[in-house]
């Protein structure tokens, strides 16, 4: 305990405003359960934003964090680490990909993918071939390379020149990424499910069709995993379910269940592209991350805990569906695994963060994904016990929000 006293208030004096946080503090936690700075319990189906795959303070993560705690946090990258390296032995041996790079945050690890894209690119072909091809909606960090490739551009504007060679087309749309895919186009980066924009899922023939178009022109595929990676989808990721394998993947999020981590995975041919100097970062495979994420993807890679996702993940659609017989409140439910969208309903437009603080006053932690989606990303593991009584406060939120549309028709 310290003798600075702070509230929810004392965000609108100290920090720089580029949020606007609930009204309530969370202040710990354990499983998927929270209590605020008053005591207050809410159920957790946000997961931090598709984070803490394995719920808030798992005994195993624990254990590491106290055991590397006291051997070594950081050592810098003029020496390697066994922890660094066990993590990069794990995720090479699980995916297709040779070898790894770390950074501590998606944003990072798609800043490396892109430059490495770009290396690549003119290194093997010349300088013409840079062309970034991205997707309108998609959401790939907040760099300002990244958020220039991102496809929300007012995220990327007012802030000078921006990078160039980027082009944005329709998400799954193949014949218009058919036809831009040619000679010049260096890589094309594209998230399997869209999660920021909406949790909107990529057609599998798109993906395909997006695989042959970079082949045949040497283009880089990159898939942005940073939110469907780590078993969110109900394989360790996403791309072995589709079976469409990237040259790139880049993962963070879940990775550390909250320890800031990110990685970008890729093949030997394209990784010689970094040699040593060319790319780099302070904190990226620190020991004490690493250690954290090793254990994550160990407990996670587990078959027995992926089938847990598809069973949480029916019954969280179930429920919704339920939930949509009595208000009629959703237009679509999408998604796969424990990354699942519920789009409102003409009639409750841009109601997404109404629903979302009636659920937070019921006890609920939710996410939204745009004005119009509610989002679910929660832990991987969530007790089903936590997960129908979360779904029960859900329905008294819902039943407020739909009562006072109505009241005031
Ligand atoms: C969250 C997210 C990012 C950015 O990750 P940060 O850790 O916030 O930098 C990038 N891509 C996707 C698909 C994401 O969901």
């Amino acid at each position: 305990m310290t003798d600075i006293n702070v509230t929810r208030s004392t965000f609108d004096e100290v920090m720089v405003q580029v949020f606007a946080p609930a009204n309530f503090v969370p202040d710990r936690a354990r499983g998927s359960r929270i209590w605020d700075t008053d005591g207050k319990d809410y159920i957790d189906f946000a997961g931090g934003i598709a984070v803490t795959a394995l719920g808030h303070a798992h005994p195993e993560l624990l254990k590491v964090l106290q055991e590397q705690g006291e051997k070594l946090w950081h050592i810098g990258n003029g020496y390697t680490n066994a922890p660094v390296l066990r993590l990069a032995k794990r995720l090479t041996d699980l995916t297709f990909a040779d070898r790894a790079f770390f950074a501590n945050s998606g944003a990072e690890a798609n800043e490396a993918a892109l430059k490495l894209a770009r290396r690549y690119a003119i290194e093997k072909f010349g300088p013409e071939k840079i062309e970034i091809i991205s997707f309108t909606q998609s959401f790939h960090g907040r760099t300002f390379f990244t958020v220039s490739v991102g496809g929300q551009p007012k995220y990327a504007e007012g802030f000078g020149p921006q990078p160039q060679g980027i082009k944005h087309l329709p998400y799954n749309d193949l014949a218009q990424a058919r036809e831009a895919i040619g000679a010049n186009t260096c890589a094309v980066i594209v998230e399997p499910i869209q999660g920021e924009g909406g949790v909107l899922p990529a057609d599998p023939a798109f993906l395909k069709g997006l695989r042959e178009a970079c082949d045949q022109h040497g283009a880089l595929l990159i898939f942005d995993e940073v939110q469907t990676g780590v078993g969110r989808t109900g394989s360790l990721y996403a791309y072995m379910q589709y079976g469409v394998t990237p040259d790139i993947l880049t993962t963070a999020k879940a990775l550390g269940n909250g320890f800031p981590i990110g990685a970008m995975l890729t093949t030997d041919d394209i990784a010689a592209h970094f040699k040593v100097g060319v790319h780099g970062t302070t904190y990226g495979g620190n020991p004490l991350g690493a250690s954290i994420a090793e254990k994550v993807v160990e407990l996670i890679s587990d078959p027995k805990l992926l089938e847990g996702v598809t069973q949480r993940s029916e019954a969280i659609k179930a429920h919704l569906a339920r939930i949509n017989e009595r208000f009629s409140l959703f237009k679509e439910i999408r998604g796969t695994g424990l990354l699942i969208g519920a789009e409102l309903a003409d009639a409750y437009k841009d109601r997404a963060k109404d629903v979302l603080n009636a659920a937070a006053a019921n006890g609920v932690i939710m996410l939204i994904a745009g004005p119009n989606v509610l989002r679910f990303a929660p832990s991987l593991i969530m007790p089903m016990a936590d997960l129908d009584e979360g779904f029960t406060r859900i329905e008294r939120a819902i039943a407020e929000v739909v009562g006072e549309a109505v009241a005031a028709r």
